[in-house]
């Protein structure tokens, strides 16, 4: 793989944090679909969330399935919880592109993992079969089951719970490419 090729593409559209990591570090585990089930408001209502996505074996099966991944690490404080919204869109924007010419430079597996459920509309048509938006929508990690906490500090990065909207987010998208 013509790593150096790539990190090219990531700086293009603005991503100077992240790290190459075995696709085995991307820890997938049950009580990560139990906290979206049990929970999560987004449950039932987005179009790249449970029960949208694979059961969390099928997830399992999924990443095992490449050898390498890109971790992106994105860090902002919100002043109001309402300015995570077009953060996110903006960054899942860039993300999609950069998915897309990862995928133009020959790596045909190439797929990106938002850093949090899309938000691409301000009210999601709530299934895979209604997304406006089908060739652009990516589910966040948890979304597939994966484990954050534990896979960013697997590959040396910060990751808290946080109690409060204006504390400094640490949040992670994936690329799954070779
Ligand atoms: S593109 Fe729109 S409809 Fe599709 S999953 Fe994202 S927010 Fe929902």
């Amino acid at each position: 793989m013509l790593k150096d090729s790539l990190e090219v593409l990531f700086g293009k559209h603005g991503f100077d944090d992240y790290r190459w990591i075995r696709a085995d570090q991307i820890q997938v585990a049950h009580w990560v679909r139990f906290k979206c089930m049990f929970g999560c408001s987004s449950y039932g209502k987005k179009g790249t969330c449970p029960p949208q996505v694979p059961a969390v074996e099928e997830c399992r099966t999924f990443f095992a399935e490449y050898k390498e991944a890109v971790l992106f690490h994105l860090e902002k404080a919100v002043e109001k919880p309402e300015d995570r919204v077009p953060w996110s869109r903006e960054v899942s924007q860039r993300l999609i592109q950069l998915e897309r010419e990862v995928f133009w430079s020959g790596y045909h597996k190439a797929f990106m993992l938002f850093m949090d459920e899309c938000r691409f509309c301000a009210t999601c048509a709530g299934s895979r079969e209604s997304c406006v938006k089908k060739e652009d929508a990516r589910p966040g990690p948890e979304s597939l089951a994966v484990d954050v906490f534990a896979t960013a500090r697997s590959a040396g990065y910060p990751i808290e719970v946080l109690r409060h909207y204006d504390e400094i987010m640490n949040r992670y998208a994936i690329l799954l490419v070779e």
